[in-house]
């Protein structure tokens, strides 16, 4: 299995993604990849585009503030509520390497979805696991972490990026 991760500066993940309409066997192994691909890297949350398929599949395995372990596989995945509170927060993206992204979001959403048996579900989620949500479902919609950037260091970081993509 190829689980190279894109960087942002490829085409494909400027890209808003298809919604999964087959619960299928090639959903499974869409599904089996980014598994695969959260243990090589150890990331604890991907997004299928990220290892360049592009449809709405997200994956997340975390260990929240509680230290509870945090499991989720989201097929077409829509954030339908934000709490009003909002706070900072620094993340990371593997498709982004080495550097921290500053953000402010909403400490809680509510998402609904799909698992992969095609059933409706609904999560309310707030902390680490609504910010990893916000982050990797930010993908889906083909929006960068990049944009995140004050406009200096995102100009640095895309053409840090690019040069590496070159080699
Ligand atoms: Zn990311």
């Amino acid at each position: 299995m190829d689980t190279t991760i894109f960087s942002i500066v490829q085409p494909e993940m400027q890209q808003p993604c298809q919604p999964v309409t087959q619960f299928d066997e090639q959903l499974a192994r869409d599904i089996a990849m980014l598994h695969e691909a959260m243990k090589t890297h150890q990331e604890s949350a991907l997004a299928a585009i990220q290892l360049g398929i592009p449809k709405q599949i997200v994956a997340i395995d975390i260990t929240d503030e509680q230290t509870r372990r945090q499991q989720f596989v989201l097929i077409n995945p829509v954030i339908v509520g934000y709490s009003e509170d909002t706070a900072l927060f620094k993340e990371q993206c593997p498709s982004l390497p080495d550097e921290t992204i500053e953000t402010t979001r909403a400490v809680a959403v509510k998402v609904k979805y799909q698992d992969p048996q095609g059933r409706h579900q609904q999560l309310e989620a707030e902390g680490y696991l609504a910010v990893f949500l916000q982050h990797t479902l930010d993908h889906l919609h083909g929006r960068s972490p990049a944009s995140y950037l004050s406009p200096l260091k995102k100009q640095r970081v895309l053409t840090r990026l690019k040069k590496q993509l070159k080699k």
